[in-house]
Formats: C-alpha cells, structure tokens, sequence
C-alpha cells in the first residue's frame, strides 16, 4: 500500500463536538463578536448580520421548530431555500435541535423532490415561499410538514429582545459527534441513482480544520466573499455556512444567479474573493458584459476559487487576462461524500499550477489504485483517488448496494482518476463513475435512462456526459434505440427535458442507435459511446 499524504502534515488540535458550537468558539469570531458585520445580503444595504445576530437567530429559529413543530433529536428536515443571511442560523438551528439536514436543488421538480424527500425520510420541508408549487405536492404526497422559511424569519424577528433557549439545545456530545448525523445530501456515488451521503458533525468540522490547516493564508478576516454559489450543494455549505464563517470574514449573499449583477455587486461590496463553479468562469472569460465591470473588480478581488468540477488551464488564463491585475484563480477538488475538501490549492505559491487540483489537505490519508488493483506510488502515473480520513461520510444512508461499490474496509473510492506529480501537486485526469458534471450540478444517468424507458417510442437507452471543457461543463446526452423508424427523436427529447430540472435536459442532444452497446453482462459500456465520433446529434 503506498499512502500519499499532506505535505503540510497531519492535523493537530482537533475538534470533538457539534458543529455550531464549534463556529461559535471560532477566535476569529468571539475577537468581533457583536460589532463586526459577517453578513449582508447583496440586494439589500439593511439586511445584514454580527456573530452575535447569527447566532441569536439560531437560537430563535430553534426554539420555533421545536415548540410549533416539535422538531427534535433525528428529524429529517429538508431545505428547499435560497442563499440568504438568514440560512446559515437556520442550519444551525437544526443542527441545534440534534435534526439532520437534507438540502434540496431549488430546480427541482416536484418528482425530483419527491424522490429526495422519500429517500432521506423527511418528516419536515423549510421552504421559500415561490417553491411552494412544486414543492407542496412532494411535501402532501409523503405526508411532510410544510414551513415557510419567510414565516420563520417573521415570527423569530417578533420574539423578544434577549430571548433564548438553552434547555433546547440537544447537540451530540464529545464522544458521539463522529457518528452523528448532519446532513443527508445527494450524490449518484459510483453508479446508479441519486444516494444519500452521510455526513456527520465530526466530518464537517473536521473538513473546517483541514482546510483552515492550508488556507489560513488565503482565509483571512478581512476577506469579503460572494455567496452565489448554491447552498444547497456541499461545496456552497461548507464554504459560507462554515469555513468563511469560521475566518470571521464577510460573506454577501445572493438569492440567485444573475452574472451581470454578480459583477455590479462584486464592485460595490469590494468582494475580495469568488468561489465559483466552472461554468461561471466561462463567462468571466468570455461574456462580453465582463468589459464594463472589469475595471472596477480588479480594484479589490484578489483570488476566485473553482470547484465542484473540472477547470482547464487555458480558461483560468483567460479569466484571469481578462480581470487583469492581481487577480488569481486557482482549482481545488473535493466530493459531497468528502465534505467536501480534500486537495487545495496554494494560489501564492510559486508551485501553484493552474491545471492542478492542488495539495491533499491534511488529516487524510490517500491512494491512487491503479487498474491492476495495485497502488500507484511514481509520479505521472494514474490511479483511482482513495481517501480514509475524519471528512469521509459515514457511507450511504440505507443502501448496501451502493456503499459496497464505493467502500473497501475505511477507504472511500472516489471513482476519479488522477495522478501526482514530482512536487505532490495532483492532477485529475478521468472520471471511471458514471456521474455527470452538468453545469457544476451532479447528475446520475441512471435516473435519466430509468425515465426514458417510460416512453413506449424508446426500446433502449444509455446518457453520458460530453465533456465541453471550453464551456466547463459536461452535457448529458442519450443515445436511444427507437421502437420504429419513423419516430422523430427530437420529439423524444422535448418530451423527456419537460419532465426534468435544468442540469438534467439533454443539452448534448440525442443520438438515435441500432443497440446500445453493453457488455455480456448486460453493462452499458460507457466509454464506448464517449469515445464515439461522427454521430447525427439530434437538438444538441
Ligand atoms: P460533488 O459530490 O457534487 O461535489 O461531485 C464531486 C465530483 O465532481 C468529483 O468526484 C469529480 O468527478 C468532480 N470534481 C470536483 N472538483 C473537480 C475538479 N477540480 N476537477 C475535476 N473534477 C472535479
């Protein structure tokens, strides 16, 4: 066995316990408890946020879903919420409440959300109020109590001055945090459809600590971050319900993405520092509306952050030609079932390379398992990323199947391919699982192809991402085996992108096959149809 490690070593001083008491005891925060502001929502100058106020609001909020809603100790609570100052409480609180959290794409239809409330056993939905169409027919379906996330900013803003709750709190303790849940969220893990990671209090603090381990010099208190990012992704939750919370810096929150604002706000709130998904960075390369802006972002961004899928070097420069001056961008890589941080880059390092992922972080341990099954240990050479460490989830709520796929004994394979240079920097250079990366948002082509087989016109079917780097994004596309030869594909398609949210359409269109090439086993055999050249796409 052949065990990569941090070079910054291993993790020290670590914490044992829940995960709002951890934040509360941040330095970061208790050295500006009640005057510094780590909170403001981007659309409005009123609306912002002391530690002091988070976590007053936490307080409230968690006395209000206990004493209406009765909400205690392994509820599931799902979230159907938008980004804003008053989310990161409202997690606490349930957290508070020893609840666990299963955070909801607000694209979802109602079938998706349906899907996901069953799955994680939600006996409760907190919901923005413009969701509540498609949500309430998920949420009456299966019997879950509804809660106006609106509603609960009303009546926790109405109680009293000084109002709080300790005899509430029901937070796990020392011993019990490793193996108590937090969060339930989604992830296809090494095939078939969307599973539910379990993430405990111990994972994410401890994924907190790994990160502050490397990127203290780069998480400051006086950074100012835009929140645009999805909260309901583990890459948005951890970021600014966590770590940029636990650097006492400001965090500006946008309820939704609009690239132009994003600019305009960027200038006004002097954001020092975007997290971004690829796609995102696209635009600042190439969107013609970046000209206007340019000028005054440079004035105070220093660094924009890339996750959540891959990111070519190429696109980073001409982002960064674009924005000019000072401005970085640099990758990391984690996954949901990670918490998800586990390499990181150092963007002032004269080592930082831009195609890389960066460095492990510390506290875990990784291999890179070659096809053979034997463990890579030169450098340049490619191998499945393993990891064993505090930040890895506990496995898959409720599913054997899915976990003996994706665990050998305490090793979480990734199902990515990467390799390791000379000066420990890590490249990833395959995907092996079936997942799709469709504009930063995970999608499992098995629940595509389950619906597709609804069709009486499709005999067969196979979805695959098509990578378009330059775009920073995969398109899920289906190769379909029609029931007669006149039917007309594009039909097909429009048929199937009515019935599913956005990063599920099939936006690398539909390829019409004679059989869907599978293996005696039955297997679709991907890489056969990824490797494909020529095919008449229909609507991509
Ligand atoms: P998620 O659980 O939704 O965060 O998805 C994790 C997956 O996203 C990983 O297994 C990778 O396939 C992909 N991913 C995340 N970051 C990167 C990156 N920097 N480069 C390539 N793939 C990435």
């Amino acid at each position: 066995m052949h065990i990569y490690k941090s070079p910054q070593g291993e993790l020290t001083d670590i914490y044992y316990g829940d995960i709002p008491t951890f934040l509360k005891t941040s330095p970061n925060l208790q050295a500006d408890w009640s005057t510094k502001i780590i909170m403001r929502d981007s659309n409005s100058r009123d609306i912002f946020m002391t530690a002091e106020n988070v976590f007053d609001f936490e307080n409230r909020f968690a006395h209000i879903l206990a004493a209406k809603y009765n909400i205690g100790r392994d509820d599931v609570v799902a979230l159907a919420t938008v980004n804003s100052v008053y989310l990161p409480s409202l997690h606490y609180s349930v957290l508070h409440l020893g609840g666990i959290i299963s955070p909801s794409n607000v694209m979802f239809t109602t079938k998706e959300y349906t899907y996901q409330f069953k799955l994680v056993g939600a006996r409760f939905v907190v919901l923005a109020r413009h969701l509540e169409s498609t949500v309430r027919p998920a949420a009456e379906a299966l019997d879950l109590t509804m809660i106006f996330m609106e509603d609960l900013i009303t009546e926790a803003t109405a109680l009293p001055a000084g109002f709080s709750v300790p005899d509430l709190v029901k937070y796990p303790g020392k011993d019990e945090c490793k193996k108590k849940l937090a969060y339930l969220n989604l992830s296809s893990g090494t095939s078939g459809n969307p599973k539910a990671v379990m993430l405990t209090h111990h994972n994410l603090t401890s994924n907190v600590q790994m990160l502050m381990a490397v990127g203290s010099s780069i998480l400051k208190p006086s950074n100012i971050y835009a929140g645009v990012i999805p909260m309901s992704h583990i890459y948005g939750i951890h970021m600014f319900i966590y770590s940029c919370i636990w650097t006492g810096g400001c965090v500006i929150f946008f309820g939704k993405f609009d690239f132009e604002n994003l600019l305009a706000k960027t200038i006004e709130f002097k954001v020092s520092h975007l997290f971004l998904v690829p796609p995102i960075i696209v635009l600042c390369a190439k969107h013609p509306i970046v000209d206007k802006y340019a000028d005054g972002i440079k004035k105070n961004l220093k660094l924009i952050f890339s996750g959540a899928a891959p990111l070519s070097g190429d696109l980073c420069m001409a982002a960064m030609a674009r924005l000019g001056g000072r401005v970085k961008i640099s990758q990391g890589y984690g996954l949901t079932e990670t918490s998800p941080v586990s390499h990181f880059p150092q963007p002032d390092s004269p080592l930082n390379k831009l195609e890389s992922i960066g460095w492990l972080v510390p506290g875990q341990d990784c291999r890179l398992v070659g096809e053979d099954g034997q463990d890579v240990s030169k450098p340049y050479t490619r191998g499945e990323i393993w990891y064993r460490g505090p930040n890895v989830c506990l496995g898959y709520f409720n599913n054997p199947q899915g976990n003996a796929e994706s665990f050998e004994g305490e090793w979480f394979k990734t199902g990515d391919v990467a390799m390791c240079d000379e000066h420990e920097r890590f490249y990833i250079v395959d995907r092996i699982k079936e997942m799709i990366k469709s504009n930063g948002h995970q999608v499992a082509p098995a629940e595509l192809e389950a619906l597709m087989l609804t069709n009486p016109d499709v005999a067969d079917v196979a979805v695959i991402g098509v990578s378009r780097i330059e775009l920073g994004t995969e398109l899920p596309r289906a190769f379909i085996v029609l029931r007669e030869p006149n039917i007309d594909p594009l039909s097909i398609k429009k048929w199937f992108d009515a019935q599913v949210s956005r990063p599920k359409k099939l936006w690398g269109g539909v390829v019409v096959m004679d059989a869907i090439p599978k293996s005696s086993a039955g297997k679709i055999l991907r890489r056969f149809l990824r490797d494909r050249k020529g095919d008449r796409v229909y609507g991509d």
